[in-house]
């Protein structure tokens, strides 16, 4: 079973990304904060994720607050404006999104749409001026996000990627592990990450549709992906993998579950599982002298684990995804770079794009 990384809307988007050159008005790190010296959010996209986790997050945040919304769907209007206080001259419909280069109140556009619009939204985010935070995977191939990086330096914005256990504090930890004398180098890592998705009694959904950025390793692999590289502290070298599903009739378009190993300079290899077929979330990374268990590693809350020695990594109940935008409000507020930039997205991307051409070859494909 083979399939194929999406391509959409390339020439499109490179005539939109020289337009957001031409325009390169310095604005790098201003903010025209409005309410307590809090930067504005808006929204863009008010699926699972913004309801359930981000909108909730920004009633939280110190630096940020979710200032406007940007929908396709009007029935969802009144209750986000009753529900958030939100002013009626900042929502927007994706076709007149791009008057939000004349509101003064949003700081910061965050793009929470399927995958493949990731591209499309965030050139026309930076364009209006706005710093842009970007949901994962940043997009569904290197070239979209080679042109979203430009956009967002030609109009001297700030471009963040949504990966939250960036910003989680025992993940942190984690990542200090390798090289440390109780532990030494990495050896192996074994990681999943991946969720049952009844997909059968859901067609449409855009999560099954390769056109849309569908599939397993866009959605939950780049989980494993980035454990394999922050575990490590490396950028693997090259990558073998393999899809399978056990519902051949409903994943006819994108990956029920894929299997990746990924090779690293200093010999350390991850074996990467991801799915939408099984509920799983571990990370298992073996040192030459000692051990770490995170069981869940990237779940939205209770990460946390054992590790050899005394280390701690018993899990840290703040909210991640406010954690995530307060950082980057504040990196922007203090015109600092932000922690997780478009490039750490785009190198995930051409890993992503590797495995696909592995599992479509059944060739070991090393990475530049
Ligand atoms: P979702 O399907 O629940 O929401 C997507 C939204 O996009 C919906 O409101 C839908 O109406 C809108 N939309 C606009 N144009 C659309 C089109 N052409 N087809 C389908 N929907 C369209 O999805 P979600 O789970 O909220 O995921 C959105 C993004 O957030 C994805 O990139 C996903 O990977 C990411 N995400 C990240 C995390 C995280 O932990 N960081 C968690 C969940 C989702």
């Amino acid at each position: 079973m083979t399939f194929f990384s999406p391509h959409s809307r390339r020439t499109a988007l490179k005539k939109i990304a020289l337009g957001a050159a031409a325009l390169a008005t310095p604005r790098w790190g201003r903010s025209r904060s409005s309410k307590d010296g809090k930067l504005g959010v808006a929204l863009v996209g008010l699926g699972y994720y913004s309801t359930d986790l981000l909108a909730p997050a920004l009633q939280m945040t110190e630096h940020c607050y979710l200032a406007g919304i940007v929908t396709g769907t009007p029935a969802k209007v009144p209750v986000w404006q009753r529900k958030y206080g939100i002013k009626d001259r900042n929502v927007y419909d994706y076709g007149n999104f791009d008057t939000i280069i004349r509101n003064n109140e949003i700081d910061i556009v965050y793009v929470v749409l399927p995958n493949s619009l990731h591209a499309e939204f965030v050139i026309r985010a930076a364009l209006a001026g706005k710093h842009v935070w970007c949901e994962k995977p940043m997009a569904v191939n290197a070239e979209q996000c080679e042109a979203m990086i430009e956009a967002c330096r030609s109009s001297q914005v700030q471009l963040s990627i949504g990966y939250r256990m960036q910003h989680e504090p025992v993940t942190n930890v984690l990542m200090t592990l390798a090289g440390r004398p109780e532990y030494g180098a990495v050896k192996h890592i074994s990681t999943a990450a991946g969720y049952y998705g009844a997909y059968q009694n859901d067609p449409e959904n855009w999560k099954i549709s390769r056109k849309m950025g569908g599939g397993a390793m866009y959605d939950m692999g780049v989980y494993c992906l980035q454990a394999a590289r922050y575990t490590t502290g490396e950028e693997p070298v090259a990558v073998t993998a393999q899809h399978h599903t056990t519902r051949p009739t409903v994943f006819t378009e994108v990956d029920e579950t894929t299997t990746f190993k990924l090779e690293f300079p200093s010999g350390a290899i991850a074996q990467c599982a991801t799915s939408f077929g099984m509920n799983n979330n571990h990370l298992h990374a073996t040192y030459e002298r000692g051990w770490a268990k995170l069981d869940p590693f990237s779940s939205y809350n209770n990460v946390g684990g054992t590790a050899s020695g005394s280390q701690s990594l018993s899990a840290w109940l703040g909210n991640q995804q406010a954690r995530q935008m307060d950082a980057d409000a504040l990196a922007i507020k203090n015109q600092q770079p932000v922690r997780v930039p478009g490039e750490e997205g785009l190198r995930d991307i051409r890993i992503v794009e590797a495995v696909y051409q592995s599992a479509k070859t059944g060739e070991r494909v090393t990475l530049g």
